[in-house]
């Protein structure tokens, strides 16, 4: 009998835990800790695979001449396609302008969020860590993947003996770790289940929320679809010579773990496995690309985070100018490029494009009540446009690929 496919199974999950979290609300605490399990199982093993990826990556991307070119590729594609979905977002909230004669009476206090006061210039700084340990201990990605690619970049330049060494043993590291990986995809659908049983359980009445809040959340929605339906497959179809619709099967176990996880760090190991291995692209090109995307390429995050801010101001009634417009734009992709990809990530962030056009912080307790449930779509447009960018960068070096 052939076996029935991962995704599936992960979907019948996503829905078996909807209709528990809904329906069994009470009795969510005997299947959370499936949940938990999980989640704790792929945060055991993000930190060695991202630097044992990193590592392994760029030692095999070979030259420095490779190197530059392929972080230039996948430098631009970040960040272009950010400003496309950024640039989507903007045009659906101009055009729904879904906060106008919003309640500003269901506003949610808020608390545990304070608006990041840092130069973008200290934000920059400490991108360098000052202790790697430090950085590894407390998952601090960027200081990481630095650390990862000059380590790996000055393997290259070293003496034979430890170039072989040192490639060899984190290959083979990194090939435990894709064990260890596979081996974890395998509770996948248990884990899913809990997780949203849960996270439903706790999101309060969905059907008064969606009442209150249904034209913003239809807005930030419909923009996300275009940008996961439209956007992102034509330049999968035109630039990469790629079949879309195959590319999506091919990544659907990592689409539907991120819209379950929130987490596109936590997603990070069944992107790299569905994309080594249903798409075929090389661990060189996986290995680079996706472990920096899983940080700072953010398509979905970016793309909320404009609209979010305008619907605050249209409820607030500012009216922004064009070129206060055009500072959300840029404040959104660094702050974009800044989220962590941990759930709610995006939301802390938005502090940053609030306080550049002079918004007062408390919108936010405008959109907080649905900002988890948004959290899910926007976190698999996220990873959806990592996945994108490996296959498209690729096919561009020149590698035959399975989809
Ligand atoms: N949850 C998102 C992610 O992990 C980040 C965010 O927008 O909050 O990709």
């Amino acid at each position: 009998m052939k076996k029935f496919p991962l995704h599936w199974q992960i979907f019948v999950a996503l829905i078996l835990g909807i209709l528990y979290g809904a329906f069994l609300s009470d009795y969510v605490g005997y299947v959370g800790w499936m949940g938990d399990i999980f989640l704790r199982a792929l945060k055991m093993i993000i930190i060695p695979l991202v630097v044992s990826s990193m590592i392994s990556g760029v030692t095999n991307v070979g030259t420095s001449e490779n190197l530059g070119r392929l972080s230039m590729k996948t430098f631009s594609f970040y960040i272009l396609t950010s400003l496309i979905a950024i640039l989507t977002g903007l045009i659906a909230v101009n055009m729904v302008r879904p906060g106008i004669g919003a309640d500003l009476g269901l506003k949610q206090a808020v608390t545990g969020i304070s608006a990041i006061e840092k130069p973008f210039s200290d934000i920059l700084l400490e991108i360098i860590p000052t202790n790697i340990f430090t950085s590894l201990s407390n998952g601090e990605m960027l200081p990481i993947i630095l650390f990862s690619i000059l380590f790996g970049f000055f393997i290259i330049r070293s003496n034979e003996r430890s170039k072989v060494f040192l490639t060899n043993l984190f290959d083979s590291i990194f090939d435990v770790m894709m064990k260890i990986t596979l081996f974890i995809i395998n509770f996948a659908p248990f884990g899913v289940f809990g997780i949203v049983a849960k996270q439903i359980s706790h999101s309060g009445d969905i059907l008064h929320l969606a009442s209150t809040m249904g034209i913003y959340m239809v807005t930030v929605l419909g923009a996300l679809l275009i940008h996961f339906f439209v956007t992102m497959p034509l330049i999968v179809k035109f630039i990469g010579r790629i079949n879309p619709v195959k590319h999506l099967r091919a990544v659907m176990t990592p689409l539907l773990t991120a819209f379950s996880t929130s987490s596109s760090s936590a997603t990070l190991p069944l992107t790299i496995q569905a994309v080594e291995k249903e798409c075929g692209v090389s661990n060189k090109i996986s290995s680079f690309t996706l472990p920096l995307g899983a940080t700072i390429n953010m398509n979905g995050t970016a793309l909320y985070e404009c609209i979010a801010v305008i619907f605050i101001a249209q409820a607030y009634g500012v009216d922004l100018t064009f070129s206060q417009q055009i500072i959300v734009v840029f404040t959104a992709l660094l702050s974009a490029i800044g989220s962590a990809g941990i759930p709610m990530a995006g939301l802390i962030m938005m502090t940053i494009v609030l306080t550049a056009v002079g918004l007062p912080l408390e919108g936010i307790g405008l959109i907080l009540s649905v900002d988890r449930i948004l959290d899910m779509f926007r976190t698999a447009t996220n990873v959806w446009g990592d996945t994108c960018a490996a296959v498209v960068i690729a096919k561009s070096e020149g590698e035959i690929l399975k989809v």
